[in-house]
């Protein structure tokens, strides 16, 4: 089961992607997590995401391909996985199309979850990570609208596509969340 948790940065992907890894017993890859890690230890792939996750742009196709590859070789992922954050655009998109058509998979489905922008912004000063500064949320937010939300027709068009709305408690979101996976699977 290959699932994408979409949405603009925010919304709460991260938070429900571990609980839905956790209660479907699957693998969770965040690529921001995998950036982050990757700028701590100062990997090569972690030199070349630096200043692009530092100002809150998409770091490049190729890059996100490599640290994406990289991470489903685990064996940890041979159950399924929760994409979060990933893939953010058309390119990326088709990329994990030609991964997981090598290995015999394809995308069971996209989960949209849906808040307005106001209510972003406010959870993401509120979480103050380093990139959470007003002017830098609002360029990530700028950059969702551009280059990844176009990726909603893309998949609406394959017919994979559920929006959910991402406003309530965690457990009510992802309540919602598993019932549209549960139509999917
Ligand atoms: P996130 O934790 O998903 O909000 O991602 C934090 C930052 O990591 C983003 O603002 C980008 O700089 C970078 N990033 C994460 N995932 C991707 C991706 N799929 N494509 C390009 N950049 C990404």
């Amino acid at each position: 089961m290959i699932i994408v948790l979409f949405g603009a940065p925010g919304v709460g992907k991260g938070t429900q992607a571990a609980i839905l890894a956790e209660k479907l017993n699957i693998a969770h890859l965040s690529t921001g997590d995998a950036f982050r890690a990757a700028i701590k230890n100062a990997t090569p792939v972690g030199v070349l995401a630096k200043s692009y996750v530092d100002a809150g742009a998409l770091v490049p196709d190729d890059v996100v391909a490599r640290i994406v590859e990289e991470t489903m070789e685990a064996p940890s992922f041979a159950n399924g996985c929760i994409l979060d954050g990933f893939p953010r655009t058309r390119a990326q998109a088709d990329a994990l199309q030609q991964l997981l058509a090598a290995k015999g998979l394809a995308v069971t489905c996209v989960v949209n979850l849906n808040v307005d922008d106001e209510t972003i912004i406010h959870r993401l000063l509120a979480r103050g990570r380093e990139d959470d500064k007003e002017d830098i949320i609002r360029y990530r937010l700028d950059v969702y609208n551009k280059e990844t939300a176009p990726l909603l027709e893309f998949y609406d068009g394959a017919g994979l596509l559920t929006s959910v709305d991402g406003l309530g408690t965690v457990e009510d979101v992802n309540e919602r969340i598993l019932a549209a996976i549960a139509v999917r699977q």
